[in-house]
């Protein structure tokens, strides 16, 4: 009932009396503190960015990494980007705070080049931050400003982003394809998975939403669908990665649907970027001197 109460009152919007059951003034009460001390985390360096590898689901050689954002404050404790996030997006902070994000993981790309490891960095974009006005100018500039080549950067997109307005969201994902960068679909097959999006958006991969990855060993309704999803990415020349692998069982289903990358527990949780160096110099020196193919027990 909470959650039917908050779709009325967003959809509502600002200027409508919203009406709200008790648990959710104490919701809003938190929010505020939540907002408040968000409002200085920037600044106060209390966020973080870990990077988890993705890896070719065949040959298990590293394609790449995600950044994802972590937030610890010295009251709160560690805050899940599900929880803050949402709270930087309706605050507006979700702006200096995806531009710190930016800056950060292209930065942490670039010095990873310079250290010989040539791994693209992929950034989640909130809605919020890709519907705010001059997105494209501030990731351009970001690029020039630290000196990253766009081809290792690669954004991550949600469906939702582009609900509102298609062609102005298309004009957006088109400058971004025009600087070089990669366009990634995330979470699909949640929400509204509209098919003709994926056809009309300049994307170059699709990532299958972990709950599917996550039933697909045991309910054929999941592994139903990851496997259509597959079959209509593939068609439309996507690359599609799996994301949430946990278990060798979900990788070698994949690896049989001709899933061509992976990123999960099973081959790296989220490391902070120091971790994430030597792991990525790890692999490196075994996939130089190792001729032992990734093991998915699927051929
Ligand atoms: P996402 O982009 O779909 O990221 C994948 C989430 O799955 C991450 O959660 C990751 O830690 C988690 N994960 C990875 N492998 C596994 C696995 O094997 N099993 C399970 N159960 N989970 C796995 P996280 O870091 O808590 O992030 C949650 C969401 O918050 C992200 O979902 C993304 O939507 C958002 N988010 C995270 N970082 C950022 C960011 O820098 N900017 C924006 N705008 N959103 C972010
Ligand atoms: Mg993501
Ligand atoms: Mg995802
Ligand atoms: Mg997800």
């Amino acid at each position: 009932a909470a959650d039917v109460a908050m779709y009325q009152a967003k959809q509502l919007g600002r200027s409508n009396i919203q009406y709200y059951s008790p648990d959710m003034r104490v919701a809003a009460g938190k929010r505020l503190t939540l907002e408040g001390k968000l409002r200085h985390a920037a600044e106060n360096n209390e966020l973080v960015l870990h990077y988890q590898p993705k890896a070719d689901i065949k040959s298990g050689r590293i394609v790449g990494v995600e950044a994802l954002v972590r937030w610890q404050n010295p009251e709160l404790g560690m805050v899940s980007p599900g929880v803050f996030i949402p709270i930087a997006e309706e605050s507006g902070l979700i702006v200096p705070i995806g531009d710190w994000i930016l800056r950060t993981a292209c930065a942490q790309a670039l010095a990873w080049q310079q250290a010989g490891l040539h791994i693209p960095v992929a950034v989640n974009l909130s809605a919020k931050q890709f519907q705010a006005p001059g997105i494209a100018a501030r990731v351009r500039d970001t690029l020039e400003a630290t000196g990253l080549d766009p081809h290792y950067l690669e954004l991550e997109l949600t469906e939702s982003m582009s609900m509102g307005n298609p062609e102005k969201s298309i004009d957006i994902m088109q400058s971004f394809k025009a600087l070089g960068i990669t366009l990634t679909i995330d979470d699909f097959g949640t929400g509204y998975s509209n098919l003709s999006y994926l056809q009309r958006f300049p994307l170059d991969k699709l990532k299958l939403d972990q709950s599917f990855v996550r039933d697909m060993t045991h309910s054929p309704e999941a592994l139903a669908i990851s496997q259509a999803v597959l079959a209509v990415a593939h068609s439309l020349h996507l690359k599609v990665v799996a994301e949430g692998v946990e278990t060798l069982e979900q990788l070698q289903l994949l690896a049989k649907s001709n899933c061509e990358e992976m990123q999960g527990y099973y081959f790296s949780r989220p490391l902070p970027a120091e971790d994430c160096t030597r792991f990525l110099s790890e692999k490196r020196r075994l996939s130089l001197q190792e001729t032992v193919p990734f093991k998915t027990g699927a051929t």
